[in-house]
């Protein structure tokens, strides 16, 4: 089986299941355990942010992003189809009581500072006013779309005239950075929070990072506490989050084999692909996506629907050149 549906399916690395079995470890809801603290220092320091909080995954650190940004009955500006908003099951409600006012950042998920002064609401006698502004990069549903640093800052920058708080979800930011051939903390720049997947591209079995202002990891702490995401001995799979840092390099592979991927099924009849601009590839079907899905499982290819017809394929580390050709070749014969 091809595994395209997800760049979660990687399996870890050889040195990356010794680097766990001996790791140094402690208790690290005490803050002693050392191979955690290495961890977050060393992504606090590559997103250039005063701290970070290692997370056990993508979707708790977004959860406590908004929960230590906002105040219930706030409202939070998001775009439509962002993952904090619709694949964290109504999380920003159940977990921080907290409503969402969404933005449609269009076919590649840019909110424009004008939708940011346009949604924002003043609380007064009346409205709860708006609390918090999630951004994502690269934007997942949009199809992997890596959006410019200035874009991002006009948005935050539009967001701060208010007061009002930015988080960015950046499961993928290493992505985008490779793409835009820009360094990850200059993409963060302007926002007061960042999540970062270890567990996807770059290949830890589990694991995410959130980033901030000191003062804001330490309330994320707390949160994290709450939402029973403390860990005890977590060296031993922080150990392996460590390698996945120096994993960033080898992303624009996936990219190139995206790329190549798109090209190969936009040439066969009942397939429509545009080109990627990092390992997310979207693919428009004739057939309903389920139809075509079952029929790729029984040709060894998998991939996940993501609309009545339209279908993801997500490029990895355990996926290589040869996989992609017979990727393609396999969804001709389909
Ligand atoms: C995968 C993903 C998450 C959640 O990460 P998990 O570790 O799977 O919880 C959040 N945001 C985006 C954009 C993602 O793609």
């Amino acid at each position: 089986m091809i595994d395209l549906r997800s760049d979660t399916v990687t399996k870890p690395s050889e040195a990356m299941r010794e680097a766990a079995a001996s790791a140094e470890v402690g208790d690290d809801v005490y803050g002693e355990d050392p191979t955690v603290n290495e961890l977050e220092a060393r992504t606090a320091e590559i997103l250039d942010k005063e701290a970070a909080l290692y997370v056990p995954s993508g979707t708790m650190g977004n959860q406590i992003a908004v929960r230590a940004h906002t105040e219930r009955g706030q409202e939070v500006l998001l775009e439509t189809e962002c993952h904090t908003y619709k694949w964290e099951l109504g999380g920003i409600a159940q977990h921080s009581g907290v409503q969402a006012r969404t933005i449609d950042g269009g076919p590649r998920g840019v909110v424009d500072p004008e939708q940011v002064h346009a949604g924002h609401v003043e609380a007064d006698g009346h409205r709860a006013g708006t609390g918090l502004l999630v951004l994502e990069n690269t934007h997942n549903a949009r199809g992997g779309t890596a959006i410019a640093p200035e874009q991002i800052d006009a948005a935050a920058e539009a967001a701060h005239d208010s007061d009002v708080p930015v988080h960015l979800d950046g499961a993928r930011l290493f992505n985008a950075a490779t793409a835009l051939d820009v360094p990850a903390s200059r993409i963060a720049r302007e926002v007061d929070s960042v999540m970062c997947c270890l567990s996807k591209g770059l290949g830890a079995p589990v694991g995410s990072m959130l980033a901030g202002s000191t003062e804001f990891v330490e309330r994320a702490r707390r949160v994290r506490k709450l939402m029973g995401g403390g860990m005890r001995q977590a060296g031993i799979v922080a150990a392996p989050g460590l390698l996945a840092l120096d994993n960033r390099e080898r992303l624009h592979e996936d990219h190139r084999r995206a790329r190549e991927l798109a090209a190969g099924i936009d040439d066969i009849d009942g397939f429509g692909a545009r080109e990627p601009e990092t390992n997310i590839v979207l693919v428009e079907t004739d057939e309903p996506a389920a139809t075509v899905l079952d029929a790729l499982e029984e040709q060894g290819v998998a991939g996940v629907a993501f609309g009545e017809k339209t279908i993801r394929f997500c490029t990895h580390w355990d996926v290589d050149d040869a996989a992609i050709e017979t990727a393609i070749e396999r969804v001709s014969r389909v």
